[in-house]
């Protein structure tokens, strides 16, 4: 996997500021490594931060890739990766930005932000597919799990 730094940019869109692709992309390429903050913290909550799925810790992105909109139907999605030392100690986890559909050259690129139902905000991507709310979509049905 190899990170690009021309890849992509950041520039004004329909919400604030916006992730761009500078060339095109395929199904399944990997554009690049989010880098940025550990925050071992089991309370923190930030717009942005990625949830590392181990229940304490979230990455709190850099530019370029801390700028990437929500959609419902996205075209990118983070993926997580868990590494181990050759002695089997793990690593800190590591955030790639993977391509879902392509994408043409000056697209927004867009991940699903996949919120909990307590953190929702409306959704404006204007897409076929929008759930209407900037949340998980398995909590959207399921106003019981609110605590
Ligand atoms: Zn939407």
């Amino acid at each position: 996997m190899e990170y690009t730094k021309e890849a992509v940019r950041v520039g004004p869109s329909q919400h604030g500021l916006g992730v761009f692709a500078l060339h095109s992309f395929a199904t399944g390429d990997y554009i690049g490594q989010i880098h940025g903050e550990i925050v071992a913290d089991p309370e923190y909550g930030s717009e942005y931060g990625i949830d590392l799925g181990d229940g304490d810790r979230t990455l709190e992105p850099a530019a370029p890739f801390r700028f990437l909109n929500h959609s419902c139907q996205p075209n990118s999605a983070l993926v997580i990766c868990d590494e181990k030392n050759e002695d089997g100690t793990s690593l800190d986890p590591s955030v790639w930005l993977e391509i879902l559909s392509k994408i043409a050259p000056g697209e927004p690129m867009t991940i699903d932000y996949a919120w909990h139902a307590d953190a929702a905000i409306p959704c404006q991507c204007g897409t076929a597919k929008c759930r209407g709310w900037i949340m998980a979509e398995e909590e959207l049905d399921d106003g019981t799990s609110k605590t």
